[in-house]
């Protein structure tokens, strides 16, 4: 038998090699991690390769909450997706087509209804490319009952939020990695409701803002540009010819502030 340690240095995901008691970690694929209300940062998971952002028409999401996750998620090297949950809700589809134009092609969006079911099925097609994935989301937009629907054996209380910091709802803080029936493996994690961003620099948002993925072909001419006011800047030129839209570029500035505090 094999005792791994509470604080062993391992976390949820991590692959290991077992050398009589003792276990050796393996290099890790990916790191997730973020920061709680305290400002403590937490590992999440190892060698994750895919990251759900879910959001719903009601609750609709924070001011530039799914930029600053998929960033995030970019700059941790996990490829980002986005849930709109509660499809079934008639104010859904102005919020889908909403986010779909926002992010056009750059990151996927899955309308879906964890109560009706409709929709699951093409995420669960994705997830069964072989991925790992997690799901970030405020509270009340239901992402406990998309884990659910998804891998009933998990059976979390939905809708049970009765801690006035938001983290009582699980009764356990430990995260827990899910086989899904059709492939793919998910890893739910308390207390993740609020993605506090972590390790995330301006550099990592100006590099990894999505819309502005056109730079990678039409470079900025200084590598560490904030397309603020530099000159060479792409993303500024793409705002100029109408191929980044005035409102996204604003979005950007504001929350680059913010990150640069
Ligand atoms: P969480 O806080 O994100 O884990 O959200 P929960 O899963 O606890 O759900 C919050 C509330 O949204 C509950 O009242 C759920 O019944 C409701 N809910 C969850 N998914 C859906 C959905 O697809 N459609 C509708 N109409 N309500 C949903
Ligand atoms: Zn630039």
């Amino acid at each position: 038998m094999v005792r791994v340690k509470r604080r062993s240095g391992h976390v949820v995901g991590d692959d290991v090699l077992v050398r009589g008691e003792v276990l050796e970690r393996l290099p890790r694929r990916t790191e997730l991690r973020r920061r709680d209300a305290m400002g403590g940062i937490h590992l999440v998971g190892a060698n994750l390769d895919v990251l759900g952002v879910v959001v719903s028409p009601s609750p609709l999401p924070p001011a530039g909450f799914v930029d600053r996750v998929i960033v995030a998620a970019r700059a941790a090297n996990l490829r980002p997706f986005v849930v709109v949950n509660k499809y079934d809700l008639e104010t859904a589809k102005g919020l889908v087509d909403e986010l779909r134009d926002i992010y056009a092609g750059a990151v996927s969006v899955f309308p879906l209804s964890a109560v009706t079911g409709e929709g699951l099925p093409l995420l669960r097609e994705f997830l069964a490319e072989g991925h790992r994935g997690v799901f970030v989301g405020t509270t009340g937009v239901g992402k406990s009952s998309l884990l659910n629907a998804l891998c009933p054996e998990i059976d979390l209380r939905v809708g049970a939020l009765n801690d006035y910091n938001g983290k009582g709802r699980h009764t356990t803080t430990v995260s827990t990695l899910h086989s899904l029936s059709d492939g793919g493996e998910l890893v739910d994690t308390p207390g993740f409701q609020d993605f506090g961003l972590v390790d995330i620099s301006a550099q990592d948002f100006a590099d990894h803002f999505p819309g502005f993925e056109k730079t990678r072909e039409v470079r900025c001419r200084f590598r560490n540009c904030r397309h603020r006011s530099e000159p060479g800047c792409a993303v500024i030129e793409l705002v100029a010819k109408g191929e980044v839209r005035a409102e996204r570029y604003a979005a950007y500035l504001e929350i680059l502030s913010e990150v640069e505090g």
